[in-house]
């Protein structure tokens, strides 16, 4: 796929951001969303204070890896130093996103990982999706009475990512209501994540 430039990376960063609060994995100004050109220093953040549904491109900030806003007037979202030590550890993460959505936010709440219950989804996200805080090498991870964190190696990895988690938690929670919830086995995960991020991702 073609380098996005950082037009077309503004609008997809504005695109999303959008979509997070249509589906309302975010409320009023929380959440924030970045993403980085590949192999460069810097990434858009989306500004502190302005509710996604209002977002412009031009209101995107550029900030370096030390945290040094490079372009754009607003003041960066306040969860920034999170995004940028990401970026600093993982050199194939090239978006973050951070959500508030419900259902993943309730087991943030209880500090209860979410199982790997749908082989989509667990495959995806590589298992269950630990409540600790500490992202590691993990696609997301549930920040403790907080919400979520998700990374990909594009801005639609992330989102998919940030969906799944809160899709995950939805039905993992609903079908504890109905019985007892049946993990995805370990090899399936395995056989389902390597299918999702190698050959289906470079057809
Ligand atoms: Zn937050």
């Amino acid at each position: 796929m073609k380098a996005l430039t950082a037009a077309s990376l503004r609008r997809r960063i504005v695109d999303v951001a959008q979509r997070l609060r249509a589906q309302e994995l975010v409320v009023g100004t929380s959440g924030n969303v970045s993403a980085r050109e590949p192999g460069r220093n810097d990434c858009w953040i989306t500004p502190s204070g302005v509710a996604f549904d209002r977002l412009q491109p031009n209101d995107l900030v550029l900030v370096d890896l030390d945290g040094q806003v490079r372009d754009g007037t607003l003041t960066p979202s306040s969860d920034t130093a999170v995004h940028l030590a990401i970026y600093r550890s993982r050199p194939e993460v090239d978006a973050v996103i951070h959500t508030h959505s419900p259902y993943a936010t309730a087991f943030a709440v209880v500090q209860l990982d979410i199982p790997p219950v749908l082989v989509e989804a667990a495959g995806f996200l590589g298992g269950s999706v630990r409540s600790d805080g500490t992202i590691g090498r993990d696609r997301a991870v549930l920040l403790p009475n907080h919400g979520v964190l998700a990374v990909g190696e594009t801005i639609d990895a992330a989102l998919a990512a940030a969906v799944m988690v809160e899709h995950m938690a939805r039905v993992a929670f609903l079908a504890s209501l109905l019985g007892e919830p049946h993990h995805v086995p370990k090899t399936e995960i395995e056989r389902m994540h390597a299918f999702l991020h190698t050959e289906y991702g470079q057809r």
